[in-house]
């Protein structure tokens, strides 16, 4: 035994530690799905983990994303690998993104929905769109005010091309578990208002490598998880 853990044993626990999670909260195993983050590691490393059995990938940076999804879908063209944005999005960049992803996570204003709704090719299914929240205040600066996700959702869901899924947090992050999880609950009582506003939502995308745990306890749907799975970025 020596050296680091390969790509594979990272990979087997992360999937372990959201199994476990599940257990813990008395979900199913398969509540919570998982979102590989390959910001800064190449496409040789999307393709390593693609080839055990990881099919969603996420990027949160557009020009090394547009490479990179390029170099994997030459090279693996079949089945097609997912893609999902979760990085901050200037307007005048929205355009590559409704042409070349699945999935948006970070829409934090209707301007921007309503761009990406009209340059998603026809040809394409809809564009699937978690609204991004903001729980902590000044602590970050992306992501809508909790007040305002409602009627951002709103807006998404009454776009055509687009296909509301739900809501997206990064909160700020912290060791201590009490914050982590009050801040997870806050963002589920987002999801929960909006649901109950009858907006047909099923993803709550919140948790990363260092907190997934607490997520998943507060109904996470979806982690996005990339130092655990790649290592730590350079
Ligand atoms: C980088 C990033 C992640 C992954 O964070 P890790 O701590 O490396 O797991 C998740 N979500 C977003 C939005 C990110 O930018």
């Amino acid at each position: 035994m020596n050296g680091d853990p390969t790509l594979q044993q990272r990979y087997e626990t992360v999937l372990a530690r959201i199994r476990a999670a599940c257990t813990a909260a008395a979900r199913a195993p398969d509540a919570v799905s998982l979102l590989a983050v390959s910001k800064t590691f190449d496409a040789s490393a999307v393709l390593a983990l693609a080839a055990l059995g990881q099919r969603a990938f996420a990027e949160s940076y557009l020009q090394e994303a547009l490479d990179k999804i390029s170099r994997c879908a030459s090279e693996r063209p079949d089945p097609a690998l997912e893609w999902h944005f979760i990085g901050p999005i200037q307007s005048n960049k929205t355009r590559p993104i409704a042409e070349t992803f699945s999935w948006v996570h970070s829409v934090e204003r209707d301007k921007i929905a309503r761009r990406l709704s009209e340059q998603r090719p026809a040809s394409l299914p809809p564009l699937n769109v978690c609204v991004q929240v903001n729980v902590s205040g000044e602590a970050s600066k992306s992501g809508c005010a909790p007040d305002e996700a409602l009627d951002l959702a709103r807006a998404v869901a009454a776009l055509p091309g687009l296909r509301l899924r739900g809501v997206m947090a990064i909160p700020e992050p912290t060791d201590d578990v009490a914050r982590q999880r009050a801040q997870f609950a806050a963002v589920r009582a987002v999801f929960d208002r909006v649901r109950a506003a009858g907006l047909d939502v099923d993803t709550l995308s919140m948790g990363m490598s260092d907190d997934l745990e607490a997520a998943i306890a507060e109904g996470s749907t979806c982690v996005r998880v990339g130092t655990a799975l790649f290592g730590r970025r350079g």
